[in-house]
């Protein structure tokens, strides 16, 4: 891989990064302070609040291990084994990476 594009790769990672970590954060002002809920949601279920708080969960969950799966590429990147497949340890294809930066399969192996 080049290094011009390896560079590329980790400043979209290290934006990526940044962009998830501000979500998270801004989903655990706004779970913290008591403002009025959303106005999609749906006020004629029972179970709703406990809906919204398991689905807020499950989505800062997401987001949580999506900053994991970032950081570890980016650790890759400089040990020097990114791009790599983990499966195969066959190289990831360039065009798979630009689309996805943090994959650590190939196309093969999702
Ligand atoms: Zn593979």
């Amino acid at each position: 891989m080049s290094q011009n594009l390896l560079k590329q790769l980790k400043e979209k990672l290290v934006q990526e990064e940044k962009e998830t970590a501000k979500h998270l954060k801004k989903m655990e002002n706004e779970q913290n302070s008591d403002n009025d809920l959303p106005e999609t949601a749906d006020i004629g279920s029972f179970s709703w609040q406990a809906d919204i708080s398991s689905s807020l969960y499950i989505i800062k969950q997401n987001l949580s291990k999506r900053i994991e799966v970032i950081q570890k590429a980016l650790v890759k990147i400089k040990v020097g084994t990114y791009g790599v497949c983990e499966r195969c340890q066959r190289q990831i294809k360039r065009a798979r990476l630009e689309v996805f930066p943090s994959a650590s399969t190939c196309g093969v192996c999702i």
